[in-house]
């Protein structure tokens, strides 16, 4: 279902950061994370998604799916082309204020902004998957078609290697309110940042002016992520949805929250 986007402000963030339920959430152990795969459907949204994650981790492989050619239709001042390359280079520049070496893999399959096939993107994942690895990928419902397609492709190469789902919100947060009943909350997990993952995330989005500025003064070239949204972004945690294991997240979430049990979890 694709969810009204474009409503004007969106939900506040003062709204999210009086709903005292994200506290109650389990914090997500990053024992096992390994080098995760992070899978982008454009530019930013890596970034948006799960920076802290990444920067905390120090380590990461990206499939940057599109190179976001289209956030600006219409642009007076750079064509499709343009952007693509410049939103490439935005991306390199932000895993680099993370701290994520040189040697960080990045694949570019080049899908077109808007309309990505999931079909190649499911074989391509699946390739470089395997059991237990992490697949932090845009959440399946999370309301724009390239960010639902990709979470689909996710979980379908997750379901194919035994790889680990965990689905990072964007628009959702834009879209819905608190306690929302289309939202999974009981399946979110929290990701705690520390004073200097946050400074890494604030640096790496200021690595986007192409999206938080505007590009020219013509209405088309709008800035994408104006303050009011970035400030969803800039909370002291970071969340991933995580599909229900054999018995429902109930059965792991209502014994201990030690970190054996969700080694349990992550195993099936
Ligand atoms: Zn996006």
């Amino acid at each position: 279902m694709v969810k009204p986007i474009v409503i004007a402000e969106g939900t506040p963030e003062e709204r999210w950061r009086e709903w005292p339920e994200p506290a109650r959430w389990p914090e997500l152990p990053l024992t096992d994370a390994g080098t995760p795969l992070i899978v982008a459907p454009h530019p930013d949204d890596e970034i948006l998604g799960v920076a802290g994650l990444m920067a905390t981790l120090g380590r990461a492989e990206l499939v940057a799916v599109t190179d976001g050619e289209a956030s600006h239709p219409g642009s007076t001042v750079h064509s499709q082309t343009d952007l693509a390359r410049i939103r490439r280079a935005e991306t390199d520049e932000a895993l680099r204020r993370l701290g994520l070496g040189d040697d960080t893999v990045i694949h570019r399959p080049g899908q077109p902004d808007g309309k990505i096939d999931e079909e190649p993107l499911v074989e391509l994942l699946t390739g470089l998957l395997s059991p237990g690895r992490w697949c932090l990928a845009t959440w399946r419902e999370d309301g724009h078609p390239d960010h639902e397609a990709v979470g689909r492709a996710a979980a379908r190469a997750c379901a194919a290697t035994g790889a680990v789902l965990l689905e990072y919100p964007i628009w959702t947060w834009h879209w819905s309110t608190p306690g929302d009943t289309r939202v999974p909350w009981d399946r979110a997990w929290r990701v705690p940042l520390g004073q200097n993952a946050r400074k890494a995330k604030r640096a790496a989005i200021e690595a986007f002016p192409s999206q938080i500025a505007p590009l020219g003064p013509a209405p088309a070239d709008a800035a994408i992520l104006p303050a009011h949204v970035l400030a969803r972004f800039d909370r002291p945690y970071e969340v991933v949805f995580r599909p229900a294991v054999d018995g429902g997240p109930a059965a792991v979430r209502n014994k201990t929250d030690g970190p054996a049990q969700v080694r349990n979890g992550t195993a099936r």
